[in-house]
């Protein structure tokens, strides 16, 4: 981060308007970090933390269970691919993506074979700050330079150059297979966001491609772990972008618009063959424990959010916010500073030739009145699904207009 890139102080947040302290207010098109799907300050999601605290704010998830929680595990199993039938709740992303990495090698570890113990990901991919998680990331954006001495060593293929929508060749399918090939004996699993490569990039890549990855991974053992803490809850368009490959992963983290941006909670999923491999094999229990697993008002909120969601005919709402954003964000295009204009659902994405400077970019989108984060070279809009075609418009306009004037 900039140090002195500004920064400003927020006041409040209702619908998909940011006010700034000092009185001005921002359409939002970030809904902080694909969380905030329904905007801010829900009153249906206010009264579900509210009711959820006239019973208990917390109490700890080892030999007790409560309500909530059991309900957002029955959820989560009827939402995701079939297979997917055990949840185990964690406060962040970056944690349920190391919960993941340690469920893969504690599979392989109670079916005797503990030397599968490394990780096979994607470049451009992006899984989280914490030590595992920061080990299957892009190894130039993922901060490995500065931290090689700890980090775990990973094996890691070139991102798929196949885009969405595009049929996918052995020839993309090559440096993985090669990998796996070469090293499965050693793999627990390969890692990837499935179609939608977020942090890492903004990238959109083939469902083929996932689809075959799949194959691979089966033909070689190795498990399959799907990140879609980013794209879980219809933001590509799909509930989970797996659905764009009709695949089922053997393990899934979600996280991010889980409690639609309310409270900080994740979970992992797995199958009934990896967790019961796990629970019935020495030491029989998973080895993870987290104080604040399955908070009760983040595992309320999360179950208000979903029936929310299920009940708002979001698929409508994301395929006219693809739209509004294609055509919004289209003059961009031919704009000799941008490199490639790029939509996925609910995601809009202006790739710059050159990385934006934090300390003038951020400031012009505010005089826009706008809430827009640009990173390295990517300025994109992932607004809350409720915005409105007007406020779309606004923001697309403000991203023609500040790009325009690099
Ligand atoms: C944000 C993100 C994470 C990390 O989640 P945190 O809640 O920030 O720890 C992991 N994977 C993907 C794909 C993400 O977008």
């Amino acid at each position: 981060m900039d140090s002195d890139a500004p920064v400003f102080p927020v006041r409040s947040a209702r619908g998909v308007r940011l006010t700034l302290e000092d009185g001005r207010e921002l359409i939002d098109g970030m809904s902080s970090w694909w969380c905030a799907v329904h905007g801010y300050n829900h009153p249906k999601l206010n009264h579900a933390i509210q009711d959820q605290m006239q019973d208990m704010a917390h109490v700890m998830f080892g030999g007790l269970c409560h309500e909530p929680a059991a309900r957002l595990a029955a959820t989560l199993v009827k939402l995701t691919p079939e297979p997917l039938t055990t949840v185990f709740f964690s406060d962040s992303g970056s944690v349920s993506v190391e919960v993941a990495l340690k469920m893969a090698i504690q599979y392989w570890f109670s079916q005797g074979q503990s030397e599968k113990q490394r990780f096979v990901s994607l470049r451009s991919g992006y899984h989280g700050d914490t030590f595992g998680a920061m080990s299957v990331c892009d190894p130039e954006t993922g901060m490995h330079s500065l931290f090689t001495q700890t980090l775990a060593q990973q094996f890691f293929v070139e991102a798929p150059s196949c885009r969405f929508n595009q049929p996918c060749t052995e020839q993309d399918l090559q440096p993985l297979a090669e990998i796996l090939s070469e090293n499965h004996q050693q793999i627990a699993a390969l890692i990837l966001e499935p179609v939608v490569q977020g942090a890492g990039g903004m990238r959109f890549y083939s469902a083929d491609y996932l689809l075959k990855a799949r194959q691979l991974c089966d033909e070689y053992n190795v498990l399959l772990i799907a990140d879609e803490i980013a794209t879980g809850f219809g933001r590509s368009g799909k509930l989970f972008a797996c659905e764009h490959a009709g695949i089922a992963p053997d393990i899934m983290c979600v996280g991010k618009a889980l409690t639609g941006g309310y409270m900080t909670l994740a979970a992992t999923l797995t199958t009934q063959k990896i967790s019961s491999s796990i629970s019935q094999n020495p030491p029989q229990v998973f080895m993870h424990g987290p104080t604040f697993m399955a908070n009760p008002l983040a595992c309320a909120v999360a179950n208000a959010s979903i029936a929310l969601l299920l009940s708002s005919n979001w698929q409508a709402r994301v395929k006219r916010i693809e739209q509004g954003l294609s055509s919004g964000l289209a003059p961009c295009a031919d704009l000799p500073q941008v490199q490639e204009v790029r939509v996925l659902g609910a995601i809009g994405v202006v790739e710059l030739k050159q990385p934006v400077d934090m300390k003038t970019i951020q400031p012009a989108f505010v005089e826009q009145g706008v809430w827009v984060r640009p990173f390295g070279k990517l300025v994109y809009l992932m607004p809350p699904f409720i915005v409105s075609d007007k406020d779309l418009a606004t923001l697309t306009d403000a991203v023609v207009r500040v790009v325009s004037a690099l």
